[in-house]
């Protein structure tokens, strides 16, 4: 391997950035640690001013030649990308374990598997794309849908692979070229992902990534005036500080962004599937952003209901997220957990109560027990805001009406879950409660067709299907006066 690199899980990395078809090596590093055991993985590049510049216009460079290709000429290439990514299924999976400490068996028949299907859906899908008219009565409307130039895609550390491809899939397959900024709390698979591009011929300049710290190389990238979108996933503070960068160059953004997603248990539900998904609402320590952590149970059943999901979590194994029988791995870094048990210990001052967990597991520096929180009332913080960890809250409710409100009533609006078998009360509730995502009798079920987003401080725009389309393209109308051509 040219340049610098490290081995992890016994795969070569580089720790260089991939700008313009070349490991670029910065002088000033950051050092990256495995969360599983606190081993030091490795020192990469930290890029800044200078490498957003050389990386944007690698990809203005590049811009031409692959728009020119049109959709059916960059089909083959991405083919060969997402079957890259499918080669390398056990590298990515492993290295991604080490470096976020998601879980491995996840990571290797969910993760990388969707993160391939990512790049080829959004490639066939392009295909269907240009060649709708609209005829009105003087003009034919021919719809376009132009590349929008060079794409900046930040992405957060819970899910970087997956989350990356989520944005390069339609990115690459739209025409545009793009500079990806990786999470500085795992940023390994996203420097594999650029080698398995290269690979596959996606040409120089194509794609590019740029390592280093969110307020030093994200800003200069999101700041940088030749970038003609930017995607963002991440915290909503920090989409705030992007989004004032964004409004001063009129960029188009996207916002996928945090959430405190409502989980609904109507007393007609399949009570043993829904226990078995609260408690599955601690996977991957609970850092996924989709997490259902306010638990809300209709009075009738609440105490029936909570000791099926107090022996659901009991299943809910804290440990290695190598082992094949975990289920609750490691937090992130020190700083978040530091800031998950300070979210438990003001939690426990307001007066809430855990019904279990709480504290350190006894497993390792960060590894937090599953934990849930009772005596809650809507105002308190451990029910407004996003932890980001294995913690839930329970809470119950007596009509429809109260627990729409009670769903409604935080700043987030990313996902809901519920669970009843009543059709037209589930439909009812799902259509009142205000999220981009409501999954009813099911959680986390994903087709890429589908919209993907956030309401309120969740999000702004959608993702999946036509919807990332509209977002990195320029839809344009030929309106051509009928009868005027020679
Ligand atoms: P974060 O906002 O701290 O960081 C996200 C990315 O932004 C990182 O790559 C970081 O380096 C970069 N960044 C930070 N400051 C920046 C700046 N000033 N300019 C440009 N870039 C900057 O978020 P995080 O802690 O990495 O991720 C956790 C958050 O992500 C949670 O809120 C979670 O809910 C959310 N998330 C949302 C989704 C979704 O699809 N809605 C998916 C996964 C995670």
């Amino acid at each position: 391997m040219n340049g610098n690199s490290v081995k992890v899980a016994g795969v070569d990395i580089s720790t260089d950035h991939w700008i313009g078809g070349k490991r670029v090596a910065s002088k000033q590093k950051f050092a990256n640690f495995s969360p599983i055991d606190g081993s030091h993985l490795g020192d990469l590049s930290a890029g800044g001013k200078a490498e957003a510049d050389a990386a944007v216009a690698a990809a203005r460079k590049a811009f031409p030649a692959w728009a020119a290709l049109g959709p059916k000429g960059r089909l083959p290439i991405l083919k060969k990308f997402a079957e890259g990514i499918k080669a390398r299924v056990n590298d990515l999976a492993a290295v991604e374990t080490m470096d976020n400490g998601s879980l491995l068996m996840g990571n290797v028949h969910r993760v990388v598997p969707r993160a391939a299907q990512n790049i080829e859906f959004f490639a066939d899908w392009a295909l269907t794309l240009d060649g709708h008219s609209i005829d009105s009565p003087e003009v034919v409307n021919h719809v376009r849908y132009d590349p929008a130039g060079v794409a900046v895609l930040i992405t957060p550390w819970n899910a970087p692979l997956m989350l990356t491809t989520w944005k390069v899939g339609p990115a690459l397959a739209a025409g545009n070229t793009v500079v990806v900024k990786p999470p500085e709390w795992a940023p390994l698979t996203c420097s594999l992902m650029a080698d398995i591009a290269h690979a596959a011929g996606v040409p120089a300049g194509v794609l590019n990534v740029v390592q280093g710290i969110g307020e030093e190389a994200g800003d200069a990238l999101v700041n940088h005036p030749d970038v003609d979108r930017i995607s963002f996933t991440g915290s909503t503070d920090t989409a705030k500080i992007i989004g004032q960068a964004a409004a001063r160059s009129i960029t188009p953004m996207s916002a996928e962004l945090g959430g405190k997603s409502p989980f609904i248990v109507c007393a007609d539900a399949d009570l043993d599937a829904a226990a078995q998904t609260v408690a599955g609402q601690y996977m991957n320590a609970g850092q996924v952003c989709l997490a259902g952590t306010r638990i809300m149970v209709e009075k009738k059943i609440e105490e029936e209901f909570l000791e099926k999901v107090r022996g659901a979590a009991s299943h809910m194994i804290v440990g290695d997220p190598r082992d094949k029988d975990t289920r609750v791995g490691p937090l992130i870094h020190k700083e978040h957990f530091a800031r998950v048990a300070g979210f438990v210990e003001r939690a426990r001052a307001d007066g809430a109560v855990p019904l279990w967990g709480g504290n350190r597991a006894n497993f390792g520096e960060l590894y937090f027990e599953p934990t849930l929180f009772a005596n809650i009332t809507p105002e308190l913080e451990i029910a407004q805001r996003e932890v980001f960890g294995p913690v839930l809250t329970w809470q119950n409710f007596s009509s429809d009406d109260e627990v729409i409100e009670l769903a409604n009533n935080t700043r987030y609006g990313l996902a809901g879950t519920l669970f009843s078998r009543n059709e037209k009360r589930a439909m009812d509730i799902a259509s009142r409660v205000t999220a981009g995502t409501l999954w009813v009798n099911c959680f986390f079920v994903r087709d890429l067709a589908a919209p993907f987003g956030g309401a309120k401080d969740s999000g702004i725009g959608r993702e999946g299907g036509t919807w990332s389309f509209d977002f990195y393209t320029d839809i344009k109308n030929i309106s051509v006066r009928k009868g005027s051509f020679a």
